[in-house]
């Protein structure tokens, strides 16, 4: 049932407030000053208020004030009642945030329409703080969707992005080392001319499944562009980088899947591997890319050594 609550000192008033409003099918709580109605507000979610303005203690006015400088949880349409009915008395009220006043004794087709006018503007306020909710959470949806690849459930190179700047920043704020893994699957074109392009996009997700199950820790594995992933290690030295990249190479050898276009006969990915911090080079100022860069040297390094392998960057 529709909610109202009436605030009003003069106890004739306010019952037949009340009588008129329950014939309209209202559920009333009356109350016989502003101080009660405060009271009741902050406990109860009434979204329509009819308040007598000269009352004792906290009167009309204040208490409509004090509801528009609260943060209620949805919007209160509040309808002032009075004797005063000059245009300055009027504006007073709108002033205070009345949305309406109605003049005592109050005519019922006059009260009736205006009660109405309120429950629409409440009715439009509820609507649009649902679609408001509904916009807000496909927006997270959507902000999800933009970040991750959906072929291989991971982190595209836009999210890779947004990572590798964090990390690197905070590698140079607080000397935390970090490492890079460069991952390319070995002979993948070929693959994919034997085997056809959907059982590819399969082999894309296994891989992808296995090194996120290696890691431990998706959130920092992305697609960096068709068969290649780049993987961040935050707080991670080139040896330990190292050790990660070895297990990812062992992983994917082990799962075993038949590649005739590739020299071993099964499918297995190559490793390049680089940190931030080295021992050769400490602490002088480079970029991400530069890191990044090393990671592709030495993947192409473990291609020309024959694939299947893990390479490091060294400063030469
Ligand atoms: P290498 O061992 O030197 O890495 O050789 P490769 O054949 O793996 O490398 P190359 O860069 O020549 O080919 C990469 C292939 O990856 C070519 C492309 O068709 C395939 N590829 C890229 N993205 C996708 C994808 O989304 N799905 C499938 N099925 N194949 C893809
Ligand atoms: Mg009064
Ligand atoms: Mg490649
Ligand atoms: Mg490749």
């Amino acid at each position: 049932m529709k909610r109202i609550l009436i605030a009003e000192d003069d106890l004739i008033s306010r019952r037949l407030l009340q009588k008129t409003l329950e014939e309209w099918g209202y559920e009333v709580t009356q109350v016989k000053d502003g101080q009660e109605a405060w009271a009741f507000l902050q406990k109860e979610d009434i979204r329509l208020v009819i308040a007598d303005w000269i009352m004792p203690g906290i009167n009309g006015i204040t208490l409509c004030r004090s509801i528009r400088e609260s943060k209620m949880p949805g919007y209160v349409y509040f309808i002032l009642l009075t004797g005063k009915d000059t245009k300055e008395d009027m504006i007073k009220g709108l002033e205070a945030g009345a949305d309406d006043y109605v003049t005592k004794p109050f005519d019922r087709n006059e009260l009736q329409v205006k009660v109405r006018a309120g429950e629409r503007i409440i009715e439009l306020e509820r609507e649009l703080t649902q679609k408001h909710d509904e916009l807000n959470k496909l927006n997270l949806v959507l902000e999800e969707l933009i970040r991750i690849d959906p072929l291989m459930n991971i982190g595209n190179r836009r999210s890779f992005y947004e990572c590798i700047d964090k990390v690197h920043n905070r590698a140079y704020r607080y000397a935390y080392n970090y490492g890079i893994i460069m991952c390319d699957i070995d002979d993948f074109k070929a693959y994919n001319d034997i085997y056809g392009h959907l059982p590819g996009d399969n082999i894309l997700k296994t891989v992808a499944d296995s090194i996120k199950t290696t890691m431990r820790m998706s959130d920092d594995i992305f697609r960096f562009g068709g068969e290649e992933i780049v993987v961040i290690l935050p707080e991670q030295d080139i040896e330990t980088t190292l050790l990660a990249a070895e297990r990812i190479r062992k992983a994917i050898e082990s799962l075993n899947i038949e590649h005739k276009g590739s020299k071993s006969g099964k499918l297995t990915v190559s490793c390049g591997v680089s940190a931030c911090f080295t021992t050769e080079c400490k602490g002088d100022n480079k970029k991400w890319e530069i890191v990044l860069d090393h990671a592709d040297q030495a993947l192409y390094k473990a291609k020309e050594e024959g694939k299947n392998k893990v390479s490091s960057y060294k400063q030469h």
